[in-house]
């Protein structure tokens, strides 16, 4: 498999640490409000990635985390904590809130058909172990104290810059006039935060004998390092995590512990809706339960991700999402000759289809594998079973057999016909059409698809 690698800016080919076992870590939501369908997008390729790397025969451990706590607003060290941010807005408590968007954000992740991580981790269930990891950074000597926090001091990791190929001199040029004063250098970062006098914090822990707060990088570090020890395989994310949060999760494990924090990491991009930023002054911010308001379901929006490619910049339109939904019906219907006619060798397609996966998840040139497939052949089961393995589109599932009922319908039209009682085979094809089925007449007979 050739994967394009952030860490050396190329694709490589890529080999795992561990044989056929891969250890991945995929950077997971802040559950502070709803999450949208541009945060999705990621989910969907690292979903793909899991999937390319399952059929190739690896053992895939995968352990997302659960941000519900510590993330501020803006993704230097200042800002409201957004948990604190979205309690306020709804006058709940933010362990109600990080309930309730943990439970939205999981069932889109599973009505998404995305394969389950084998560990989910909430960030507030690895304190102990967070403090951990502070201990250690401060015996090395890379901590320094200040009124609001425990900072990173990060002139000491002489290889900060490297991974986001971060210019420090411009960054300092370009620093806020009120940026924290008591920070020694411009890049610094919390690895700790304190609660300060009369500030209004809910989450709160004892460390040092006073009260404070993970910084929001600690708890990936952390939970790397506890659930799947460095170094890992792949870690992954959007590209907007690679000059802070990233950075700086590698700035924490290798101070730390000394260990490379990833061999790999992979950076998907962002999409814009309708040409635009996805924003809520733009009022752009569309959820699922929009689009399915609109008539398309999951697998539909999951089908237009995938046409797509995880590091390009992407436009979404909903026109295009109707093409997409399409494209998804003519796969289903190519399912439903399964159950029809005699089956194709499709060995041929299936291996162009994992090549092109294999490829850096070319997705989209998989796709077009099988619609050069689709119009002359027929699937077996397998086949369909394969697409499904590769895709998640739920494509078997949607284009069960026909009723015996309906299959009966078919075969008295056709004597009909045959009789040119054509009255009576009208007749039929209207009942069962009004089952969601159309049949073509072809020289080969009739089969039946799903209406469009
Ligand atoms: P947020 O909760 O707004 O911080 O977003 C969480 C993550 O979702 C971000 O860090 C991005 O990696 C990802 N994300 C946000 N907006 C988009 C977008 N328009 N397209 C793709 N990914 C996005
Ligand atoms: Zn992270």
């Amino acid at each position: 498999m050739k994967l394009y690698n952030t860490l050396n800016r190329k694709i490589e080919d890529f080999k795992p640490i561990d044989g056929k076992r891969v250890k991945i870590y995929t950077c997971g939501p802040t559950v502070y409000s709803f999450a949208h369908i541009g945060n999705f997008t990621s989910y969907i390729y690292w979903d793909l990635l899991i999937r390319t790397l399952m059929l190739d025969g690896y053992n895939v451990e995968r352990v997302l985390n659960i941000t519900d706590v510590g993330h501020l607003a803006s993704d230097a060290d200042d800002g409201e904590d957004k948990m604190e941010k979205g309690a306020k807005r709804e006058g709940k408590t933010v362990w109600e809130i990080a309930e309730m968007y943990m439970g939205d954000y999981l069932d889109n992740f599973r009505t998404l058909n995305l394969i389950e991580p084998s560990n989910i981790c909430r960030a507030t269930d690895f304190i102990e172990e967070d403090i951990k990891l502070v201990d250690a950074l401060e015996k090395k000597g890379f901590l320094y104290d200040t009124s609001d926090g425990l900072y990173f001091d990060t002139s000491k990791f002489p290889t900060y810059a490297d991974f986001a190929r971060l210019d420090l001199d411009h960054l300092k040029a370009g620093a806020r006039v009120d940026f924290n004063s008591e920070k020694r250098n411009v890049s610094d970062f919390a690895v700790w935060k304190w609660i300060r006098d009369g500030e209004d914090h809910a989450m709160q822990w004892e460390y040092r004998g006073r009260m404070g707060y993970p910084g929001w990088h600690l708890e990936c570090a952390t939970i790397i390092h506890e659930k799947l020890g460095e170094p890992i395989d792949i870690h992954c994310g959007g590209v907007d995590h690679i000059p802070v949060h990233h950075t700086n999760e590698i700035a924490e494990i290798e101070a730390a512990y000394g260990h490379k924090m990833a061999n790999y990491w992979l950076h998907n991009n962002f999409i814009t809706i309708e040409g635009e930023k996805i924003s809520k002054s733009i009022g752009n911010v569309y959820y699922f339960s929009d689009l399915n308001k609109k008539g398309y379901t999951h697998m539909d929006y999951k089908m237009w991700v995938l046409q797509g490619h995880f590091q390009s910049e992407r436009n979404f339109a909903f026109s295009d999402l109707s093409a997409a939904k399409q494209r998804l019906l003519n796969y289903r219907n190519f399912a439903a000759l399964r159950w029809q006619k005699d089956a194709t060798d499709l060995s041929s397609v299936k291996k162009a289809i994992m090549e092109q996966l294999n490829n850096n998840l070319n997705s989209a040139g998989a796709f077009a594998e099988l619609d050069k497939a689709i119009n002359a052949n027929v699937p077996d089961k397998d086949f369909v079973d394969f697409l499904d393995e590769a895709f998640g589109l739920r494509i078997a599932e949607t284009t069960p057999d026909i009723s015996d009922e309906i299959k009966q319908k078919i075969k008295e039209r056709f004597e009909a016909k045959k009789v040119r009682d054509f009255a009576k085979a009208d007749q039929l094809r209207n009942e069962i059409s009004r089952e969601g089925v159309v049949l073509l007449d072809g020289a080969n007979g009739t089969i039946w698809q799903f209406a469009k």
